[in-house]
């Protein structure tokens, strides 16, 4: 099919119909009419996560305390039960992954876990593009151990502000670094980094890594298997549909499991005499022993909810119709939306990208403003970025090609001239 005929709405549809992933979409609770391009800032809410919130929400009506043991899952061991589900989404072993608390928590216990500084090996290898609460966390450990973060962080910078260059930080792999922690994918351009062969060099210099998924679960299928590296974080409330504020992600390679915990915790004591409570901690020997207190398990229901989703549907199959209605996506906004000052700052290549694409314009914080009015949910980053992710789950061809039918009424009409420069709370 010629380019042109790859523009219309037809062609949008006729990808919809040999979509085999397509009936997904009924699985989640969406407003008509409305185009929910923000999937990778927080995912939608499922018919499956909804039914396992108030099947949780039920037993603790119904058994009290009981609620721990009784059900089948038992809630006390919920976060394992998860991790068998969750595990290979990143091609892991169930008993290196545990759902806990949030990625900056995480990010705390694992630096605390791997970060022991000596005299010649003493820097955190970071990157200037990572989310701030990374960094912050990295600085935050780097003074509990009495040290000065202008000393022992290193920054790998981007060259063009957007980007990084994988030669930038393998080069930056001195042999005064002690341990790195990178994102898998970049929150802002969208670029996904190669794991594999950053993990090798870290590796190959003694260096110990970290990764944080935040970004890539749910989008982008990982071989940990394969890959092997220290530990990983991540959120499940992006791609992951784990819903607002859920508990996050914890990867602990199995040849680390009896290292200390940064972070310990009455939950990261062995079952069998965690009860004894003990003043003795004794950890558990996989990635629950980096568990601290309590959980939340009515709003980790939500993740089991999702995670039957992910089952059913094949992370494979769903990075590959992500990489289809992306690249659709890029199609159009070449083909329509570069005449009007657009310009798109994630790499092409499939290998490089995660489920977003990052769109750059002088005007993108008043034209993400006329794009909410006129139903669309994108998400602005400061200063000129519109993230739009069509999400596979509930994302269709027509979705995208609608998009960008609206965005070029907004600018054919300068209708983002009716709005004021202003950030909200949350942009
Ligand atoms: C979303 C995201 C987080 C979120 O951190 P929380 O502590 O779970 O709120 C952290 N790091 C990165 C890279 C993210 O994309």
């Amino acid at each position: 099919m010629d380019k042109n005929n790859r523009d219309t709405r037809k062609y949008a549809r006729e990808m919809d119909k040999a979509d085999r992933l397509s009936s997904f979409r009924d699985r989640f609770y969406k407003k008509e009419g409305q185009l929910y391009m923000d999937g990778n800032s927080l995912g939608l809410c499922s018919l499956d996560a909804e039914e396992a919130i108030l099947r949780v929400l039920n037993e603790w009506k119904e058994r009290g305390i009981g609620v721990w043991t009784e059900p089948d899952p038992p809630l006390f061991t919920y976060h394992d039960y998860l991790a068998g589900m969750l595990a290979p989404l990143i091609g892991a072993e169930a008993e290196e992954v545990t759902i806990h608390a949030n990625t900056t928590v995480n990010i705390h216990t694992c630096i605390a876990t791997f970060y022991k500084p000596t005299e010649k090996r003493y820097k955190i290898l970071v990157d200037k593009l990572n989310f701030p609460t990374d960094l912050y966390a990295v600085e935050g450990q780097i003074k509990l151990k009495g040290l000065d973060p202008r000393e022992c962080m290193k920054m790998v910078e981007s060259r063009e502000g957007n980007l990084l260059n994988e030669a930038d930080i393998v080069a930056a792999m001195s042999d005064d670094v002690a341990l790195i922690l990178l994102p898998s994918v970049l929150y802002r351009s969208g670029q996904l980094l190669d794991l594999f062969s950053i993990t090798q060099e870290a590796h190959r210099r003694g260096i110990v890594i970290g990764w944080d998924l935040s970004h890539s679960i749910g989008a982008v299928p990982h071989r940990f298997d394969k890959v092997q590296p220290d530990f990983a974080v991540w959120c499940n409330y992006k791609y992951m549909n784990g819903g607002p504020g859920t508990s996050a992600g914890l990867y602990i390679n199995k040849q680390h499991f009896s290292l200390d915990a940064g972070l310990p915790g009455w939950h990261g004591n062995k079952y069998e005499t965690q009860f004894q409570l003990n003043t003795q901690f004794e950890k558990a020997e996989y990635a629950g022993g980096w568990q601290t207190g309590t959980q939340p398990v009515i709003s980790m229901a939500a993740i089991e909810g999702s995670l039957k989703i992910y089952q059913e549907a094949g992370i494979e199959n769903l990075r590959q119709k992500s990489l289809r209605l992306t690249g659709y996506l890029m199609q159009l906004i070449d083909s329509k939306l570069e005449q009007y000052g657009f310009s798109i700052i994630n790499p092409r290549e499939d290998a490089q990208r995660g489920g977003h694409v990052a769109l750059v314009h002088e005007e993108a914080l008043r034209i993400n403003e006329a794009l909410k009015a006129a139903g669309v949910v994108p998400d602005f980053r400061f200063p000129n970025v519109i993230r739009l992710a069509p999400v596979p789950l509930y994302t269709s061809f027509e979705d995208v090609y609608e998009l960008v039918e609206r965005i070029v009424d907004i600018m054919d009409h300068k209708k983002y001239e009716a709005y004021e420069k202003k950030i909200g709370l949350i942009a």
